[in-house]
């Protein structure tokens, strides 16, 4: 019955581990809405030509990662396997060109056909965000130290290491383009097949290359850095001093790339080694022609996503939820379900057994971590009163049924 298991690379998220993620998400969206980004909710799946032309036809995640098909009405869509594609479509499709900056944030699952080992799934969940309308470099400063805010709200700022890099203007490409196939070609039968195929079209894209004789080819490579023109240069120059004002630890690396053909000028990631061959927790660049390449105005954006999965296997317990109180019935059920009802009202957590003897009840409470058990007997429920005991102290008494939620807030 394979039907019964998930999709491989696919899981299901028990509570425990949902906590996890919502942590994670949560540290993500209060941090950026304190840097003044808004939320935004895209579909899950788009038109295939949203991520096929503008991720790039060489990417990885379009060459061979992307869940497509046709719906019944013959339409080619994909799981999205991203976010900014699906963002700036919607920035187009909805006009805001009016309402530029815009900073927003999004959350949900992605869709990726990957090998599937520890940190890598087929369906995982990133947050992330987009700074659209701004040329300045301040912007790469922002959305960089948010991601930074995130990750030491997370308790990570000691696991993590920021690496980053410029992939420069235009121009500045071009001629490291040349430069690149150029040195490449020397290489052109040691390469693999899927490098060999990219030195024509993107010879950047070999760069990252996971292939283990291209990374030994790649290594000698002539870097960015030496094609740069002095307008990508200064770029640079402001972001890392940004950077360095603020107070945020980098490192650049001349040889990091992004792999999704959009980004130009930086591109940064954050690392971890506690992940084993998954070390990068959250990736971001930017990427100004993106929105004009899909048919809209030239707007300039800059953006990361993080891999919410990824997080969660590094961050420590998330702060503990507040303590129920466990309501315990020692006659009539359902005047016990109706006392669990009022404190659920003024907003204390309860829990509740359905069955069992008081011992079986007690043993519930402690499990649940509950803080009061209210004991509902039959003659206090007669008198109109419930017995309130202490599951710390151990120490108990008797509350009247009227002045019980407010007794309860109180000690709560
Ligand atoms: P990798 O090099 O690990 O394949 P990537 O460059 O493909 O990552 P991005 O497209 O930059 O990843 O996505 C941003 C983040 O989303 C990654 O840093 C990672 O934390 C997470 N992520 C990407 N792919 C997966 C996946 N298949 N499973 C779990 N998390 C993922
Ligand atoms: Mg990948």
């Amino acid at each position: 019955m394979s039907s019964l298991q998930p999709v491989r690379g696919t899981h299901d998220l028990l509570p425990d581990e949902s906590r996890r993620h919502r942590w994670v998400e949560e540290a993500a969206f209060t941090a950026a809405r304190r840097y003044g980004f808004g939320e935004v909710s895209t579909p899950i799946f788009e038109f295939t030509e949203v991520f096929s032309r503008t991720l790039g036809e060489t990417s990885d995640v379009v060459t061979k990662e992307m869940y497509t098909f046709s719906d019944r009405s013959g339409e080619s869509l994909t799981l999205r396997p991203e976010g900014t594609a699906g963002v700036a479509r919607a920035f187009i499709s909805n006009g805001l060109a009016q309402s530029l900056p815009l900073k927003l944030f999004y959350r949900g699952p992605m869709f990726r056909h990957e090998r599937p080992q520890k940190g890598r799934l087929r369906q995982f969940h990133q947050v992330g965000v987009e700074l659209l309308g701004v040329e300045s470099p301040l912007a790469d400063v922002e959305v960089i130290a948010l991601a930074w805010r995130v990750l030491s709200e997370l308790g990570l700022a000691s696991k993590v290491r920021l690496e980053i890099n410029t992939l420069g203007d235009a121009e500045s490409r071009e001629a490291y383009r040349n430069t690149l196939t150029a040195y490449l070609s020397d290489f052109r039968s040691a390469l693999s097949e899927d490098s060999r195929n990219r030195l024509d079209r993107n010879p950047l894209r070999i760069l990252d290359s996971k292939d283990e004789g291209d990374r030994r080819i790649v290594e000698n490579a002539p870097l960015m850095t030496e094609s740069l023109s002095p307008a990508a240069r200064e770029f640079f120059q402001t972001v890392t001093s940004g950077l360095q004002t603020l107070g945020i630890p980098f490192m650049v690396n001349p040889r990091l790339v992004r792999g999704l053909d959009y980004y130009c000028h930086t591109a940064f990631e954050f690392t971890t080694t506690s992940l084993g061959a998954q070390g990068t927790v959250l990736a971001g660049g930017r990427y100004d022609e993106l929105i004009a390449q899909m048919g809209g105005a030239r707007t300039p954006g800059i953006g990361w996503a993080a891999g919410v999965e990824r997080l969660s296997m590094l961050v420590e317990e998330p702060p503990p939820l507040p303590r129920p109180v466990s309501v315990i019935p020692m006659g009539d059920d359902m005047a016990a379900m109706h006392v669990a009802e009022r404190l659920r009202r003024a907003g204390i957590s309860v829990d509740m057994g359905y069955s069992g003897n008081m011992k079986k009840r007690m043993a519930r409470a402690n499990k649940a971590n509950a803080r009061f058990a209210v004991i509902c007997g039959q003659e206090e429920t007669a008198r109109r009163a419930v017995t309130i005991r202490d599951l710390d102290g151990g120490s108990q008494e008797e509350v009247p049924l009227d002045l019980l939620e407010q007794h309860l807030v109180r000690l709560l």
